[in-house]
């Protein structure tokens, strides 16, 4: 779905209002993502302001099993038309994880990258599918038992000479 910056500037407010309702293929989930956006321009800013609903299927980092998890995430973003000046980026006030990315000339927004990206920002470095989660039984039994290796055990009888 995309957005098309010339239909939105001939609107005498200047503003549209999307409902968006995709799937995304790299969420492994057929479950839609939902999201609703107000698309505002004001001079060269286009700003990107709303609220995206996701459904996400990963896989945890300790038990190896598929879980989902849920998005919900506030945006507000905003893309200039081409150069950003000064005078610009004063007028926006951007929360502090916000991005200005530059549209250089191009007429349209990929809202489905957009939502995508903006998921993909929230999804955690390690996944976790419960807090509670002590993995996979058969994984940390596995784990857990210390295969000794006759060719490593010399190291343990080796003593550094410090340097004299
Ligand atoms: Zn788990």
């Amino acid at each position: 779905m995309n957005i098309i910056i010339s239909e939105i500037e001939n609107k005498d407010n200047k503003r549209q209002q999307i409902s968006f309702s995709e799937t995304i293929e790299e969420f492994n989930t057929q479950v839609p993502v939902v999201a609703n956006f107000d698309v505002s321009i004001t001079g060269q800013i286009i700003r990107i302001r709303g609220n995206i609903h996701a459904e996400v299927n990963l896989v945890c980092d300790v038990c190896l099993k598929e879980f989902t998890k849920i998005f919900d995430i506030e945006v507000d973003e905003a893309y200039t038309k081409g150069c950003l000046n000064d005078s610009y980026s004063k007028e926006l006030e951007l929360k502090e994880d916000g991005f200005i990315e530059d549209l250089n000339g191009k007429n349209e927004i990929d809202i489905t990258d957009f939502v995508y990206q903006c998921v993909i920002l929230n999804v955690p470095n390690k996944l976790v599918c419960d807090i509670n989660c002590k993995g996979d039984e058969n994984i940390n039994k596995y784990i857990k038992k210390e295969i000794p290796d006759p060719r490593l055990e010399i190291f343990k009888t080796i003593k550094i000479e410090k340097d004299k």
